[in-house]
Formats: C-alpha cells, structure tokens, sequence
C-alpha cells in the first residue's frame, strides 16, 4: 500500500496526539483543552495562520505552497466527544466520567494534524490548503457555527472534503458515493393536551396516553403510504411521556423523535404530513396538539465531480479495489453545512473490525492513521498540483 514515506515516520507521534486527545475528551463546543492543543500544534508546525475562536472554538490553520496557485481547499476534521462512559478499559481511556470519543474524533483530529505538519514542512504544491477544526459536530452544528462565522469566504475557500472512521471496513479501504449519502435530522416535538380524569371514569377525560399512542402509530403510514417506496424515509419517536399513576388518565402527553430523508422533496412531504396527521388524529379523539418541527443537519450530498477526484486519490493510497461505493446511510453529519455552501466530498476511512461508533466499547483504529493521513496529504498535493 503506498502510504506516503513520511507519515509512516510519524505513525507514532501522531498515535502519542490521538491518545491523549482520547484521554481528556470534552463535549460539543466546550473544547478548549482540544483546540488549544491543536492550536499550539499548528503554530509549532509553522503555518502561515493560525486563527482560533471560529465558530465559537473552531481553529483554523492556513499552509501555503511553494509554488505560486490561486487554488484553496478546506480539509475538515471534527474535535468533540459523547456523553456515554467508555467501557474500553485500555490504558488512556478516558480521564473524564460520562465522556469518551466514542466516534473516532481524536483520529479525525490527530490525522488531520499529521498531514498539517507534512503539508507545513514540505510545501509541494500551488495554492493554499486550509485545515479546519471544528467543535460540536454530535448534535451542536459548529460545521454551521464556522459558516456563518465566515469561515469559507475569509479563507477563500473552494472547495471542501471530510472523512470520517468507519467500523466494518477493513484497514486501508475506503468507501465512497457521489450524490445524498447522509441524511437530513429534523426532530419533532408534540405536546398533547387532554382532559385529566380518574381512571375508572375514563369517558369524563381525554386520554392522552390513547392519543399519542394513535398518534405513533399513524406516523408510520406516513412512511408506509406517502412516500414513493424507492424513496427512504425514517419516523423514529423516541420518546413518549405521559401520566404519573395507574389510575390517573394525564391531562398531558409529550411525544418526541428524529425524521431522517435523503431528499428535498420527501424531507419536505414527511413534515408536511407529520402536521397533517398528528392534527387530525388530535382532533378525532377531542385532544389539542402543538407540533414543535425543528430542521436539523441537512442532506450531506457529495459532488460528483469532487467524489471522483477523491475516490481517485484514495485509490492511489489504497489501490482502486479498496475504495468502495456503499450505500447511502441514514446517520447524519454536519459537514453537510460546509457542503452546501461549496462543493466537496465526504469519504470514509476504514477502521476495521472495531466496536460501532457510539458505542462504550469503541476506540478509533491507530492502525488507520497512515492510511488517512496519507489521504490527506495527497489530496491537498493533487487537488492544488497547479
Ligand atoms: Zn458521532
Ligand atoms: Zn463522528
């Protein structure tokens, strides 16, 4: 496998960065500890730029080629941890109670440091590589928080590409797939109000354990019955509150769960629906419903051209056969965000036959960080060759 020679060299001290950033993990945009590390990285490296505090604590590091090149691409690596207590028992587990890189952050974060420091002493290439760090990937938006702080426009940023860890793919292989691959989360409250009553004089109340449960229940001919069935789409209500004691039928209900599309139009079809529907079923049994729909992260869609380039430059680290073009997944990323305002491509990087993300028993694969750091290096040398 060609991994480049000198991130081979630095397998060790990239694995030495990856530990220790999986000992201290910390949570959505409360990284300091991270992102001051990877600063002072950075500037040790000798990047051009190093600017902190974007997006709340993002951090971005700019690396100039030798060669003269108007190019400017963004390669993304995500810093936060879970709340979930690590179950690994390996010798620099977490440090902290309840929070562990249950996602392979540390990697993402260590290998993108990895090909910084390559990109910053060899400089081969024309144009401008921008590496960015960002917080709160697990459900705080910071791909958006960098955004909106300007990220892309300050930096001039072109073109953007992410990776992330997958369990299940062998060492050195990839997965890859041009168009939606990630779906959209939008989550849905619904608050039902009844009528309160005793539980034996049930026709002086209204059930709103009845309802919600009808209400749960009918959401899933949504999925059933409006959506074209070569078209995924996924209803999941998670959470049902309601009542305090067996003989009491609640006055209150609370309904909440996560609606996932890989499309626009069922994205917008399943919202539209989830109003219509839980409205009539409140109104059928003489309950009153509020809906409370929040868009969440939105379709992650790689480019085609961009997805080709960079299935190419895995394939050159991996050889052709080992990148592969899986099916899209219904988990979700906020690199979608960068990829709506530029267009780009996420890959995935094999971390073996390893726990599943987010799970207490995870750790991220140090076998896979030549292999993506590798990816790294070559991509931003191919992408601004000049
Ligand atoms: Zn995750
Ligand atoms: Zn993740």
């Amino acid at each position: 496998m060609p991994i480049v020679n000198r991130v081979a060299d630095l397998h060790d001290e990239i694995t030495a960065w990856r530990r220790d950033f999986h000992a201290h993990p910390e949570l959505l945009y409360d990284v300091h500890r991270t992102a001051a590390a990877v600063a002072a990285k950075l500037k040790s490296f000798g990047c051009d730029e190093v600017v902190t505090g974007i997006g709340q604590t993002g951090v971005v590091g700019v690396i100039r080629g030798r060669k003269v090149g108007t190019k400017v691409v963004g390669l993304r690596a995500d810093m936060d941890a879970l709340p979930i207590k690590e179950a690994t028992g390996l010798p620099y587990q977490s440090t902290v109670p309840g929070r562990m890189h249950a996602c392979g952050h540390d990697g993402h974060t260590a290998m993108l440091l990895g090909a910084a420091k390559y990109l910053a002493d060899t400089r081969n290439f024309a144009g401008t590589a921008i590496v960015i760090f960002q917080p709160a990937e697990e459900g705080g938006a910071g791909a958006r928080a960098m955004v909106r702080d300007g990220l892309l426009d300050r930096f001039g940023i072109q073109e953007v590409f992410g990776m992330h860890n997958a369990p299940g793919v062998p060492i050195g292989e990839f997965a890859i797939r041009p168009g939606p691959t990630m779906a959209s989360t939008d989550t849905v409250t619904i608050n039902i109000e009844g009528l309160g009553s005793h539980a034996a004089w049930p026709h002086y109340g209204v059930d709103t354990v009845l309802v919600g449960a009808q209400i749960v229940n009918q959401l899933q001919s949504i999925v059933a019955r409006n959506v074209d069935p070569l078209q995924a789409a996924v209803i999941s209500i998670c959470v049902f509150q309601a009542g305090e004691a067996e003989n009491v039928i609640p006055a209150h209900a609370s309904l909440r769960g996560t609606v996932r599309a890989l499309s626009p139009v069922v994205r917008t079809l399943l919202e539209k629906r989830i109003r219509e529907v839980v409205a009539g079923t409140a109104r059928l049994y003489g309950a009153k419903a509020e809906i409370i729909y929040t868009p969440g992260y939105p379709i992650l869609v790689n480019e085609e051209r961009q997805t080709a380039f960079a299935a190419a430059v895995a394939g050159e680290i991996a050889g052709r056969d080992k990148v592969h073009q899986g099916p899209p997944v219904m988990g979700a990323e906020d690199f979608a965000f960068m990829l709506e305002e530029r267009p780009g491509a996420f890959i995935w990087v094999g971390n073996g036959n390893t726990a599943n993300l987010h799970n207490p028993a995870y750790d991220f694969n140090d076998a896979a960080i030549p292999v993506g750091t590798s990816y790294w290096v070559r991509l931003a040398e191919t992408a601004l060759a000049g």
